[in-house]
């Protein structure tokens, strides 16, 4: 930031129209949004401006966005949930059983993001793992996703998760049960985590429970920890875009017949070809229809 440009700061919490923020210098500080027009979310810098006698800073614009996480909500309308993400964090574990057809929509949203993913595979303290994860987690890593096995009850591997966050904005999802809470207790450091910020003058935010929070790491990492978020898995919306999100079937699919084909029943399908010889998994198979179907499903109901 030079001298006469506008000062930008770093969202690190929300509590409806009040914000955390995380000013030039590394202070925290509190928000509040100029107008009705703008939604920033955890992960967006934006410009801020002082108010005359007030600590709190007014926002008045939100920064070009690298990527977003979205969802629809009730009416339809695309819902921001965060922004900016480096890595998504895929959590599994075998209590609760895994669905990996859940983890595939997670990386498929990821892939679409450009954001890395993190396969992390906790409770590595119950013992061995079930032979159908077992398998999974050894597609995952030939496909070149990154994927660790750790224990937040024990602290154990918890290193090498924090190491793969060095540097970079995440975003924990998975199932309900699975330790996304204990993970993030384990990894965020308590002692620079972001206070609610609470307005004197109208209470607004007093009892308002928090939206979204950005915890940083030791590491320069940060995540963000969305309780609306957490066991949410992303819908594909657009048909196109189920393929962009299993790499190795878009990169069979390059050598179809038809450069449009869906890989279902066209002739001259190579990702079928491939299926039948076990090159690509039968399972990520599946979870590609069932992706494709489904966004075809919801493409259907918006038209
Ligand atoms: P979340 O719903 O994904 O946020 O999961 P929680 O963090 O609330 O954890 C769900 C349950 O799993 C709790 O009873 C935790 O104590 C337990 N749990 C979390 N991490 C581990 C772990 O590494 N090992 C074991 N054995 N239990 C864990
Ligand atoms: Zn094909």
């Amino acid at each position: 930031m030079g001298h006469g440009s506008t000062p930008t700061a770093l969202v690190t919490a929300t509590y409806g129209r009040r914000l955390g923020l995380r000013l030039p210098e590394g202070d925290q500080g509190a928000g509040r949004i100029k107008g009705r027009k703008i939604q920033p979310v955890c992960g967006d810098h934006v410009e801020i401006e002082t108010i005359p006698n007030e600590s709190d800073w007014l926002i008045t614009k939100i920064l070009p966005r690298k990527n977003q996480l979205t969802r629809p909500n009730q009416r339809g309308k695309v819902e921001v949930l965060a922004a900016n993400l480096d890595a998504m964090v895929v959590v599994v574990a075998d209590v609760p059983a895994p669905d990996w057809f859940i983890v595939d929509r997670y990386i498929c949203a990821a892939e679409l993001m450009g954001a890395a993913t993190v396969i992390t595979f906790n409770k590595a303290d119950l013992g061995e793992l079930r032979q159908s994860s077992a398998d999974a987690l050894a597609e995952y890593d030939a496909l070149g996703y990154r994927s660790l096995r750790c224990s937040a009850r024990e602290g154990m591997n918890l290193h090498l998760l924090s190491d793969c966050l060095a540097q970079r904005t995440a975003i924990l999802v998975g199932q309900s049960g699975v330790g996304k809470s204990s993970l993030i207790n384990s990894l965020s450091d308590q002692s620079t985590q972001p206070v609610a910020p609470v307005s004197r003058s109208s209470g607004e935010g007093k009892h308002k429970t928090v939206n979204s929070i950005m915890l940083p790491l030791a590491n320069g990492g940060a995540v963000i920890d969305s309780p609306g978020v957490r066991d949410y898995a992303p819908a594909i919306e657009e048909p196109r875009d189920a393929v962009r999100g299993f790499r190795e079937i878009r990169a069979a699919g390059i050598q179809c017949r038809f450069s449009d084909c869906r890989h279902l029943q066209e002739p001259g399908c190579r990702v079928k070809q491939d299926v039948a010889s076990g090159g690509i998994a039968a399972r990520r198979y599946e979870s590609y229809r069932r992706l494709l179907f489904s966004a075809e499903r919801l493409a259907e109901r918006f038209r």
